[in-house]
């Protein structure tokens, strides 16, 4: 088993506070690798918490289960729930982690971050909440009550 974050990175204007909308229903988008032949996923898979699945052989349970095209190794990915946190305005341009995947066979290699995102902006002038997809990996806004323009820019992630 290995232990693999996802660590992201975005300057924060005007809001304090991003993170998925709906921790339990927010699907992680990755690419994952086969760490036996190296395979990659064709495509896209989702991760999320609120799913899971039986890893065969009474091994427990795991978030996404999947099996490698090629060497046809079953290899699973879960969700470590007690990891995942927001990113706030102070971590501003700097790579933070927000969730860790125990990972048994695979490695995710790439990451989508797409729509279900929430920012809040909470501060003496204000108290909104924006629902946001970061498929561009920007969003602009307006935060009618503070009267100041809300984004998040520059978003990058890593896996560490
Ligand atoms: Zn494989």
């Amino acid at each position: 088993m290995v232990k693999i974050s996802l660590q992201i990175n975005a300057q924060l204007e005007n809001v304090t506070e991003l993170q998925p909308a709906d921790q339990e229903d927010f699907g992680w988008c990755m690419k994952l690798q086969c760490m036996n032949c190296n395979e990659e996923t064709p495509d896209f898979v989702f991760c999320c918490l609120s799913e899971s699945s039986e890893v065969s052989g009474g091994r427990g349970s795991a978030s996404l289960v999947i099996k490698c095209k090629l060497c046809k190794r079953e290899n699973s990915i879960d969700i470590i729930k007690d990891s995942l946190s927001s990113y706030m305005s102070e971590d501003s341009g700097k790579f933070k982690t927000i969730v860790t995947f125990d990972c048994r066979g695979v490695q995710p290699i790439e990451f989508k971050p797409n729509d279900g995102w929430k920012v809040k902006a909470e501060g003496e002038k204000s108290n909104a909440t924006f629902e946001l997809e970061l498929t561009e990996n920007e969003w602009y806004d307006y935060d009618e009550k503070a009267s100041e323009s809300v984004s998040v820019t520059e978003f990058k992630y890593q896996f560490k």
